[in-house]
């Protein structure tokens, strides 16, 4: 296994570096017809396992400050049962639903970074949106979330060692090599 690499600023500039390497992979686990969609989701999922452990996103926070956090109505019911605040003074106060409109989402969060960020600790975690829960995610159909998992890839320690691991187990995976 690759080293893990944490420091953000040393990813920013290895994505940089690694831009060309990164988009021939992805160019071939997309082209590949040979390669297995649900086959490459398990490989995918047993890489991302013990990076997953091994990154401690309580020392991060990178994604809370960076990102966009799309909500439904029942995010925001959780949030409100868990600040025991009325539903509709945490719609006014956290919520931008008309931006999120304009992109087909029910909801969003106003601020960036996250107002329910503590230094880099999620203020929340219990009532955390779903979307906070899911990411970063790889699967399913990871071949196709590449170009999402590359633009995240400068802002995400996971998502950057993951790629980078998976570097290594692109000629084997595919049938083209
Ligand atoms: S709710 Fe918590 S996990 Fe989600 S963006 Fe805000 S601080 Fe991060
Ligand atoms: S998911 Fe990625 S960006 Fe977010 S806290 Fe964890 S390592 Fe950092």
């Amino acid at each position: 296994m690759r080293t893990l690499v944490t420091d953000l600023a040393e990813i920013a500039e290895r994505v940089q570096a690694q831009r060309d390497e990164f988009d021939v992979m992805r160019y071939r686990l997309q082209l590949d017809d040979g390669l297995d969609d649900a086959a490459l989701d398990t490989f995918v999922e047993a890489l991302v396992a013990p990076i997953v452990a091994a990154i401690d996103c309580t020392r991060c926070g990178n994604c809370c400050r960076a990102l966009v956090v799309y909500l439904e109505e029942r995010d925001v019911a959780r949030l409100a049962e868990g600040l025991q605040t009325p539903f509709e003074r945490v719609l006014e106060d956290y919520v931008d639903v008309e931006a999120a409109h304009t992109v087909g989402e029910w909801g969003a969060f106003k601020h960036k970074p996250c107002a329910f960020l503590r230094g880099t600790r999620c203020g929340v975690y219990a009532h955390r949106p779903q979307t906070c829960r899911d990411y970063p995610a790889f699967t399913p159909e990871f071949r196709w979330m590449l170009d999402d998992l590359l633009d995240g890839a400068p802002i995400c320690p996971i998502i950057y060692n993951v790629l980078n691991a998976l570097l290594d187990h692109v000629d084997r995976l595919t049938a083209s090599s």
